[in-house]
C-alpha cells in the first residue's frame, strides 16, 4: 500500500471561523467541500484540538472563507501557526469583516466566503465532521482558489535549516521544519506550526 496516494487528492485551503459568548477565532482548514446543491450543503471535518471546532460545536456556526492564490504566508501563520486558546485572531486583524450572521470572514487572500449553520456532527475520533446548510454567500474575487499543493511548492517558504550530509532527517510537511535524528519521538511536536509527528516525512540526505 503507498499511503502517497492520499496526496493525490486536490485539496483547497480554507479559513474557518466562528464563534461563540462574544469569543471569535479562526482557524485553516483543507477539507471543506460541498456535499448537495438543492439545498446547497457544505462538509467540513476539523481537528478537535483546535479551538475553533469548539466554537462550531457550541454555537452550531460558521463561516469558511476560500483562499486564493493571492494569501501570502502571513495567513497561514496567522491562523494555522497559533492556537485561539493562547491569542485572539480578530484583535488587531485588518483582512475582515462582520457577514449577516455576524460572525467573520476573511476579506483578504480569499475569493468567496460561505456562512452555514451545522445540520449534522459526526464523531471521528481525532476530528469532527460538520454538515451544514449553506445561509449565505459571496465571491469576494476572480483569483484561482489556492489548492493544498499549491500551498506546499509556492506558498510555504522553503527551509532555512540545512541538514548535515548523511544524516537521516524529518521534515514538518506542513511548514518545512527539519528535526536531524533517526526515530522522531511520537509525541514530538513541531515547535514552528504546533503541528504532531505525523505530519513529518522522514527523508535521508
Ligand atoms: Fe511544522
Amino acid at each position: 500500500m503507498d499511503k502517497k496516494a492520499m496526496y493525490k487528492f486536490s485539496y483547497g485551503l480554507f479559513v474557518l471561523t466562528s464563534a461563540f459568548e462574544g469569543k471569535d477565532s479562526g482557524c485553516i482548514i483543507n477539507t471543506g467541500i460541498q456535499v448537495t446543491s438543492d439545498p446547497n450543503r457544505i462538509s467540513i471535518a476539523v481537528n478537535k484540538a483546535n479551538f475553533t471546532r469548539e466554537l462550531v460545536e457550541k454555537s452550531g456556526r460558521f463561516n469558511l472563507s476560500i483562499l486564493s492564490e493571492s494569501a501570502g504566508f502571513e495567513v497561514f501563520r496567522h491562523f494555522g501557526f497559533q492556537s485561539g486558546r493562547d491569542a485572539d485572531k480578530f484583535a488587531a486583524y485588518p483582512d475582515c469583516r462582520r457577514s449577516a450572521n455576524g460572525l467573520y470572514y476573511i476579506t483578504a487572500g480569499t475569493n468567496a466566503y460561505i456562512s452555514a449553520t451545522v445540520e449534522q456532527s459526526v464523531d471521528l475520533g481525532s476530528h469532527m465532521l460538520f454538515i451544514a446548510i449553506v445561509d449565505d454567500m459571496e465571491v469576494l474575487s476572480q483569483d484561482p482558489s489556492a489548492t493544498y499543493a499549491y500551498y506546499q511548492n509556492e506558498i510555504k517558504p522553503k527551509p532555512v535549516q540545512q541538514p548535515s550530509a548523511g544524516k537521516t532527517v524529518w521534515q514538518c510537511t506542513v511548514c518545512g521544519y527539519i528535526y536531524e535524528g533517526e526515530e522522531l519521538p511520537a509525541d514530538f511536536v513541531c515547535p514552528l506550526c504546533k503541528h504532531p509527528a505525523s505530519d513529518f516525512e522522514k527523508k535521508s540526505i
